[in-house]
């Protein structure tokens, strides 16, 4: 499927809408969640236009690949998740729901997070 460039986040990476910056670096950026679902709860997405983690591995260069784990990593040290623990994950497709069709990894901190998931 085609990588649609009017998703929010392409139009955040535009400048067009705002968002609350955590991270910058040459490939990736972080900021918080419009509608956070734990205390801590940011998001870090490449800055190429890449629709989700199969897309991204397929097409990124090494050096996306390796600033964008590096980010995530660093976002969970620069929030003051490191100590207590935290979460990341990252919806793909239908089944897993993604809202915004592009990559991004939610980091969730700040409370006892549960179960990874519903059982069925
Ligand atoms: P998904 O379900 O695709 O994994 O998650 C999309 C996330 O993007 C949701 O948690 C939602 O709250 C967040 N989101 C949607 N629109 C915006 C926005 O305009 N700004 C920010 N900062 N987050 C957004």
């Amino acid at each position: 499927m085609a990588y649609d460039s009017n998703n929010v986040f392409a139009r955040i990476l535009r400048g067009e809408l705002p968002c609350k910056k955590v991270h910058e670096t040459a490939h990736s950026l972080a900021f918080h969640d419009i509608n956070p679902l734990a205390p801590t709860h940011v998001l870090v997405i490449p800055k190429g236009a890449y629709e989700s983690l199969a897309d991204f591995t397929a097409k990124a260069t090494d050096a996306e690949l390796a600033d964008f784990t590096r980010a995530i990593g660093e976002v969970a040290r620069m929030v003051g998740a490191e100590p207590g623990g935290y979460r990341i994950l990252a919806n793909s497709g239908t089944d897993a729901n993604q809202e915004v069709p592009h990559l991004h990894v939610h980091v969730f901190a700040g409370r006892n997070l549960g179960p990874m998931l519903k059982r069925a």
